[in-house]
């Protein structure tokens, strides 16, 4: 069994545990071919977890129909199906090396972490932390608070609920054509509560991505820390060879996953 680091609320039941199989080829070329067709993330960790998803288990239940599995993992925060699509990938990829490039943020000198015939210079999934909760998801309290206008008045934003972002919450926001406000759109589908009071669809289609475009830099900031705070850590330290500073690289789970599980 392994435990989710956000569990997923789905109907009355609170998922926590998943049991996992190998895929199939099936699961892997259709995985792969969204990944390479559409770069759509979501729907290719839907659709490979419902591959390999044998049972997902909430207190005293048990799930193993295919069609109710496809529905828990809609509503499984990303960060969960990230970790379980990533570790199962590393399972069966046999290794859990993540290659990447990194730019110094000073000199902007390239660290390239790859494994050659003589060097390894790779990151192993193994050592990176991966945060556990049995909250469901987080509230903000702006610094900065301020006023939009919406179709029925003025409406000050002083402190907004989410949970965390779900498969579903993340299809939904990519369904819209402009790709450069996707983060936005997660956040305004996972919004629950605005001021302590309910946030409907109407709500959300009315000022939901007008919050985030108004919104001070570093409240965004903030809540992109509490999204991140659950699941795989990508962040790790890295000594520049060239100009000798220490900065934040930022691993790409979704790079490894897509590379795991192309088998030759
Ligand atoms: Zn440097």
């Amino acid at each position: 069994m392994i435990k989710l680091p956000a569990k997923a609320i789905s109907g009355d039941h609170a998922y926590s545990e998943v049991m996992m199989r190998r895929p199939s080829g099936g699961v892997l070329s259709d995985t792969l071919s969204v990944i390479e067709k559409t770069g759509d993330q979501y729907t290719a960790f839907l659709n490979y977890l419902t591959g390999v998803c044998e049972s997902i288990n909430a207190e005293e239940r048990a799930v193993t129909d295919k069609i109710q599995i496809k529905q828990i993992i809609r509503k499984m925060p990303y960060k969960s199906a990230e970790y379980l699509s990533v570790l199962s990938a590393s399972e069966l990829h046999g290794s859990d090396k993540i290659e990447g490039i990194y730019k110094c943020t000073r000199c902007k000198h390239a660290i390239v972490c790859e494994e050659t015939e003589d060097s390894d210079t790779t990151d192993r999934l193994s050592d990176l932390t991966i945060n556990q909760t049995d909250e469901t998801g987080f509230r903000v309290e702006l610094k900065y608070p301020f006023v939009i206008r919406t179709t029925e008045g003025e409406l000050e934003i002083k402190d907004i609920e989410f949970q965390f972002p779900t498969i579903e919450n993340c299809i939904t926001a990519n369904l819209s054509a402009d790709k450069s406000k996707l983060q936005f759109r997660i956040y305004s589908e996972s919004m629950v509560k605005v001021n302590g009071g309910d946030v409907d669809k109407k709500d959300r289609a009315r000022y939901g991505l007008a919050i985030f475009n108004a919104m001070d830099a570093s409240d965004i900031a903030e809540i992109g820390r509490q999204n991140r705070s659950i699941g795989i850590q990508t962040t790790l330290k890295k000594n520049c060879p060239s100009c000798g500073k220490v900065f934040d690289a930022i691993i790409n789970p979704v790079n490894f996953f897509g590379s795991a599980l192309r088998i030759d």
